[in-house]
C-alpha cells in the first residue's frame, strides 16, 4: 500500500509499505476523508517526537472497515467509522486507574503517527476495535467526522480539565481548531464569558460564532494586562491553553484567580521547561491548579460527542476552511497546516 510519511525531521514523502496485519480484536480501515493536524508538524517540522524514518503520518480520519479480526464483535467490514486519533489499550491496568491515555506508559495511547503508522495511507491498522472505534451516525458527513477525530475531543477535554461550570468567566489562549473546540466546549459547560486569545481576524469570528464574548489579539499588548484590565484586575476562573508555547503558562498563571484551574491541551514541541511566576501563584499557596492533557480517544467519548453533532448542538462545518478531493493533496494540507496563512482553520481531504 501507499502512504505518505516523514522521511526524516523536515522531510515528507509517498512510500510503500505492506497493509498492516491485524490481531483478533483489532480492524483494519480504509480512510474516507483525512486531515492534517499541527501536531504532524511538530512531529515532522519541529523534531518534536525525536527522528522518525518512514513513518506514515496522520491521525484524523474517518473511515470504513476493511476487515476485522475474530474478537471484534460490534463492527463488520462496510461499516462506516469515526477513528480517535487517541487508541489506547483498554486493557492496560492503567485504562482502570482513569488514565487510559497513558496506557503501557506516558502517551501511550497516542499510538498513529508516533509509536505506529499513521491513516494517511491507503489503509490503517485499529487495535482493539471495539474500544476504540465509534460507529459513524448516519447524519454525519465523512468530512465532519474527522473533526472528532481530534479537534473536538481535544477542545472539549480542555474544557472538561477546566471544570468550566455556570457563570465562570474562562480565557481560551489560542484559538486555532482545538482552542475553537475549547470556546466551544466551555461554552456548552455554561461558562457566561468567554475570552478568545488569537491574532488572526477570521479565528476571532468564528470563536465569536462559537460563543467567545470577549477577544484579545496576543500581538497587541501583552495579554495579562489586556484580560485583567477588562475584568477590573479580577482576571479568570479558568483558562484553557491551546496555543502559545512554554511561556503561556505564566501568562496564564498571571490571569487566573485564586483557586482557578488552568488546563493546557497544546502540544508543547519545543522549550525546556515552563516557569510559573511565583507570586502570581500566591507564593505557592494560591489553590491554583495546572494540569495539561491527551486527548481521550474511547468509543464512548466519540459517540458522546458525535451525538452533539447529530442534535444539532455543534457544527464543526466553520473549521473546514479548505476542502480537497484526493489523496495528493494531503501533502498540500499538510503545508497549509505548516504555513497557517489567514484564511486557514483546518484542511480536510476526501478520499
Ligand atoms: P493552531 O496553530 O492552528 O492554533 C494556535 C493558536 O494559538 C492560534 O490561534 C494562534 O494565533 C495562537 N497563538 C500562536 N502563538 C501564540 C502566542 N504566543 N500566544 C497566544 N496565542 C498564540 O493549532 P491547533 O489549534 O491546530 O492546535 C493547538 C495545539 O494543540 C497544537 O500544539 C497541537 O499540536 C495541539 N494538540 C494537542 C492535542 C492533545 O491531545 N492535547 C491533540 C491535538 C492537537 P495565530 O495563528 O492567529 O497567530
Ligand atoms: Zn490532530
Amino acid at each position: 500500500m501507499k502512504g505518505f510519511a516523514m522521511l526524516g525531521i523536515g522531510k515528507v514523502g509517498w512510500i510503500e509499505k505492506e497493509t498492516p496485519a491485524i490481531g483478533p480484536y483489532d480492524a483494519l480501515v480504509r480512510p474516507l476523508a483525512v486531515s492534517p493536524c499541527t501536531s504532524d508538524v511538530h512531529t515532522v517540522w519541529e523534531g518534536a517526537l525525536g527522528e522518525r524514518t518512514n513513518l506514515i503520518l496522520g491521525h484524523e480520519a474517518s473511515g470504513e472497515i476493511i476487515e476485522v479480526g475474530s474478537l471484534v464483535r460490534d463492527f463488520k467490514p462496510g461499516d462506516r467509522v469515526i477513528v480517535p486519533a487517541i487508541t489506547p489499550d483498554w486493557m492496560d491496568v492503567s485504562a482502570q486507574r482513569g488514565y487510559h491515555q497513558h496506557a503501557g506508559g506516558m502517551l501511550g495511547g497516542w499510538k498513529f503517527s508516533n509509536s505506529k503508522d499513521g491513516v494517511f495511507a491507503d489503509f490503517f491498522h485499529v487495535n482493539q476495535a471495539d474500544g476504540n472505534l465509534a460507529h459513524l451516525p448516519n447524519g454525519i458527513n465523512v468530512q465532519n467526522a474527522v473533526m472528532l477525530s481530534d479537534m473536538v475531543p481535544t477542545g472539549f477535554h480542555g474544557a472538561d480539565l477546566a471544570e468550566v461550570a455556570f457563570g465562570e468567566t474562562v480565557a481560551v489562549i489560542g484559538i486555532g481548531p482545538v482552542g475553537l473546540m475549547a470556546v466551544a466546549g466551555a461554552n456548552l459547560r455554561g461558562a457566561a464569558r468567554i475570552f478568545a486569545v488569537g491574532n488572526r481576524p477570521l479565528t476571532m469570528d468564528v470563536a465569536k460564532f462559537y460563543g467567545a464574548t470577549d477577544f484579545v489579539n496576543y500581538k497587541h499588548g501583552p495579554i495579562e494586562q489586556q484580560i485583567l484590565e477588562a475584568t477590573d484586575n479580577q482576571g479568570v476562573d479558568k483558562v484553557i491553553i491551546a496555543g502559545g508555547n512554554i511561556d503561556t503558562f505564566s501568562t496564564a498563571v498571571k490571569i487566573v484567580r485564586p483557586a482557578g484551574i488552568i488546563a493546557n491541551v497544546n502540544y508543547l514541541g519545543s522549550g525546556e521547561s515552563i516557569a510559573i511566576p511565583r507570586e502570581s501563584w500566591g507564593l505557592g499557596m494560591g489553590h491554583i491548579r495546572i494540569i495539561g492533557g491527551l486527548m481521550p480517544g474511547g468509543r464512548k467519548n466519540m459517540t458522546y460527542l458525535a451525538n452533539l453533532m447529530s442534535c444539532g448542538k455543534l457544527d464543526v462545518t466553520p473549521l473546514l476552511t479548505h476542502r480537497f478531493y484526493g489523496a495528493e493533496f494531503i501533502e498540500t494540507g499538510l503545508e497549509l497546516m505548516h504555513n497557517k496563512p489567514a484564511d486557514l482553520i483546518k484542511p480536510v481531504v476526501t478520499l
